[in-house]
């Protein structure tokens, strides 16, 4: 994906314990951590290298790894464990210090109670029943954001929360200094779509800056008619091409050059999200749909008529779900309001992503009413059924919130022969009418991040570490 890469990435481990129990003990219980590290990485979920720290057992060395970790550029958070009792004052200082996000795993070494062999010596290695309690307690006591899973280290469960964790944890990194390349302001008169950039910034480290649409013009002026060319054939590999006119395949082989362009625009700012607006396309062939749907696919943010949030948020999403795919930008467009089984359809004029298609897209030109430019050429689709979520990122002056929505997505019942836009047709969880209701309650936006990879705890983990809220339609 462009510009994330799991491998730059690392979480430390880091077990506690305490000298109480003498050198034999603590042996063992750094050469648990390590058979247990070993297995973790070795579990397919994991996205990402854990690395097995020393057991810490004083003040001194807790202070020290936290103050490593923070200044570690590849630890993206921590992973603590108290195999055995470790006071928690020992923790304080250290804890006061971290900077990372934090997930406290409370599982025990050995699964099964021994109940033939059990003796207290057992009972003093395999103790984070009560180890893991000291320091939840030192947690809470300091509100400390922090995960927490359950269970068996072995249980494929308990291994996908920790694998989820750590690419939001990764993705809580990346987009910390992410860069968004605002083309063109909000739409005029949209209120939903802006925010104060500065507080973006000191929440979430987003720098959002704007662009003249004559920058991007440049790139695209320069590319080469061969280098579209060469593109104009990549899409007739990838896609269905439904173009016949000698105008519509004009619009194509513009569509390529705006794509190489505007990927050049953002390699040049080093921005991994970008906004559009259809109110300024000054030198623009067309409103750029293909480029904007392909290089969501690559991994770029994308929000459209300027909206900087959602494509921040876009960003994030792909990286937490990098390798996996199903992230796009989305807009709640229309209903069937059929009762008893009423439907939502996103769709956007062009900009839905095509790593949430069911079949292989049709790439089709179209006229299009808005934007006053040539007919723009864009990916055709219906969206994958099955589980998906909405999620807006939403600003109430004084503070940024995530509304997220679960849907189902479904298979559309009839053939939209005249509806040339990709599109999602879906019945929002728990019911329509709830779930409707509540969004606007909730403020939600009409412009969303759209997946169907990630769940509803990726949102929750990645809101404990930004410190914002999030209201959940149920
Ligand atoms: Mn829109």
């Amino acid at each position: 994906m462009v510009g994330f890469d799991f491998n730059s990435y690392q979480v430390w481990f880091i077990t506690g314990s305490q000298h109480l129990y003498g050198e034999d003990a603590l042996r063992k219980v750094a050469a648990n951590s390590k058979a247990m590290v070993t297995a973790l990485n070795a579990a397919k979920c994991m996205p990402l290298k854990l690395v097995c720290k020393d057991t810490v057992t004083t003040p001194e060395e807790i202070s020290k790894v936290i103050m490593e970790a923070n200044a570690s550029p590849s630890c993206v958070g921590i992973i603590c464990w108290m195999h055995t009792f470790s006071p928690a004052k020992m923790w304080i200082d250290g804890l006061k210090k971290l900077q990372k996000p934090m997930l406290h795993l409370h599982t025990q070494f050995n699964m099964e109670l021994p109940f033939e062999s059990i003796d207290m010596d057992f009972m003093n290695l395999n103790q984070s029943a009560h180890g893991d309690r000291e320091f939840g307690y030192i947690c809470s006591r300091l509100n400390l954001p922090r995960k927490i899973v359950s269970g068996h280290w072995s249980d494929a469960g308990v291994q996908q929360e920790i694998a989820s964790w750590c690419r939001v944890a990764a993705a809580w990194e990346n987009a910390s200094h992410l860069k968004v390349a605002r083309i063109g302001d909000n739409m005029r008169e949209v209120a939903v779509t802006e925010g104060n950039k500065v507080d973006a910034q000191i929440q979430f480290g987003w720098a959002v800056n704007g662009y003249g649409i004559g920058d991007v013009v440049d790139f695209i002026s320069e590319v080469s008619d061969a280098e579209a060319e060469k593109l104009v054939k990549t899409y007739y590999d990838l896609y269905t091409v439904k173009v016949s006119s000698d105008a519509d395949k004009k619009s194509v082989f513009e569509a390529a050059r705006q794509e190489i362009g505007m990927r050049a625009f953002l390699e040049s700012v080093g921005a991994h999200a970008f906004t559009t607006t259809f109110e300024d396309l000054r030198g623009m062939h067309q409103l750029p749909g293909l480029a904007c749907q392909r290089l969501m696919a690559e991994g770029y943010g994308f929000g459209a008529e300027g909206d900087w949030k959602t494509a921040a948020l876009l960003r994030t999403m792909k990286v937490m779900a990098a390798g996996l795919g199903g992230v796009s930008f989305m807009e709640d467009y229309t209903y069937d309001l059929t009762p008893g089984n009423e439907l939502a359809m996103g769709a956007h004029m062009l900009e839905v992503c095509p790593s949430v298609a069911d079949a292989k897209p049709t790439l089709e030109v179209h006229p299009l009413g808005i934007g006053g430019k040539a007919d723009p050429a864009r990916l055709v689709f219906n969206v994958k059924a099955g589980a998906g979520m909405n999620v807006s990122l939403v600003e109430f002056g004084s503070e940024f919130r995530l509304i997220v929505n679960e849907v189902d997505v479904v298979t559309p019942s009839r053939a939209l022969p005249k509806l040339p836009v990709a599109r999602m047709i879906c019945r929002p969880r728990p019911d329509f009418k709830t779930a409707t209701r509540e969004w606007i309650e909730c403020g939600g936006a009409h412009h969303t991040a759209f997946t169907t990879v990630l769940d509803v705890s990726y949102l929750f983990d990645y809101a404990r570490m930004a410190g914002i809220e999030l209201d959940l339609i149920s």
